[in-house]
């Protein structure tokens, strides 16, 4: 993140904290001091305010950087590299490198977060419970402030929508039952933005009807959150062209010799196979596709006659290579007003790729 200064290094990974974290950090002691700390504690005196209020806010973010080494240490054991975590004004982010390699991984990742986070409230309450500072103590106040925090951080980061823990859990769970990676991440994403529309309409109400500055913070996360989903989500939908032609083409059918007449094709590769195209292939090269758009062309009386490589398009063929990425097989698609393309590759097909199973992988992407 630009702008965020390294304070240490834990297990290798850096620790930064970005120039906005000083606007939180600010706020959270200004509201600590001025308003909550006084009103449960009014005999404490301004000093003692200000300090405590100070402590808390340290604390605060000292268990916000607990929570993403829980990600971090969890994603490194999980074979993942970690490069650094990052405290902003939201909070906090972990710099995982790469993409999780299984919806196990994945869960376990996010999940270790928000644990983190309500584990520390439990210690809060424990110690709170055993009497730890004494009755309207600095100690206990922070305390109080510690466990609630922590509390909130650990449950509001369990919301199922993306970016937040929950959501990666959410997508970690459809990704598990549906074997869809990219789907996955489009429903947990559309879930995120819609709650991060709902925390800025909360945020609008509050300010309006209750306190202007709770609400304005409400507002911004919410506005954060829904850019960050907006982010992977657009993320995931490019992602889509730029998977490469032999993830989604199917295997060659059988093809045809270019010597062989046209009835024949007919007979035997189209109608018993109901296929509409075939690839015309020579000495393992191939030479050119053969459609039953191409045979309305030919007298059907000269069928007998008349050999595949009369009537088949080609060459020049529209054709793709295995490593290409899909955008350019949508472009030659929709250049040529055709409904196949053929993946060579030194001259050798290997593959095919139908109009017909993109646009079912576009509508599912959309859905
Ligand atoms: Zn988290």
């Amino acid at each position: 993140m630009n702008g965020a200064y390294k304070i240490a290094t834990v297990a290798g990974i850096d620790i930064g904290v970005h120039y906005t974290w000083l606007f939180a950090f600010a706020l959270i002691t200004w509201t600590l001091a001025g308003s909550w700390f006084p009103s449960d504690y009014p005999d404490w005196g301004e000093a003692t305010y200000w300090a405590a209020a100070a402590i808390a806010a340290l604390l605060l973010f000292g268990s916000i950087l607990v929570h993403e080494l829980a990600h971090s240490l969890v994603a490194i054991a999980r074979g993942m590299s970690v490069r650094s975590i990052t405290l902003f004004i939201f909070g906090g982010v972990s710099n995982i490198g790469g993409d999780t390699r299984s919806a196990r991984d994945e869960f376990q990742i996010a999940i270790v977060g928000p644990v983190s986070s309500l584990l520390l409230a439990l210690a809060g309450f424990l110690a709170l419970r055993a009497g730890v500072g004494g009755d309207d103590s600095p100690v206990e106040g922070i305390l109080i402030y510690f466990t609630l925090a922590n509390f909130l951080v650990g449950i509001f980061n369990l919301l199922p929508g993306f970016p937040l823990d929950g959501g990666r859990v959410l997508r970690s769970i459809i990704w598990a039952s549906t074997g869809d990676n990219a789907r996955a991440t489009g429903i947990a994403s559309g879930v995120g933005i819609g709650f991060g529309w709902l925390l800025v309409a909360a945020g609008v109400l509050t300010a309006i009807t209750d306190d202007v500055m709770s609400g304005l913070w409400m507002g911004f996360v919410g506005w954060y959150l829904k850019d960050s989903a907006t982010a992977v989500r657009r993320s995931s939908k490019r992602s889509i062209t730029d998977v490469p032609v032999r993830a989604v083409m199917s295997l060659p059918e059988r093809p045809v010799h270019p010597d062989v007449s046209i009835s024949a094709l007919v007979d035997e590769y189209m109608i018993p196979f109901e296929r509409r195209s075939v690839p015309v292939v020579e000495d393992d090269r191939v030479v050119g596709i053969i459609t039953l758009h191409d045979l309305d062309g030919i007298n059907r009386n000269l069928w007998g006659e008349t050999p595949v490589s009369e009537g088949m398009t080609g060459p020049p063929l529209v054709a793709v290579g295995p490593d290409d990425s899909l955008s350019i097989a949508f472009q030659l698609l929709a250049r040529y007003n055709i409904n196949q393309i053929l993946v060579i590759k030194s001259d050798v097909l290997v593959g095919i790729i139908k109009r017909s199973s993109l646009l079912g992988m576009v509508v599912r992407e959309r859905e």
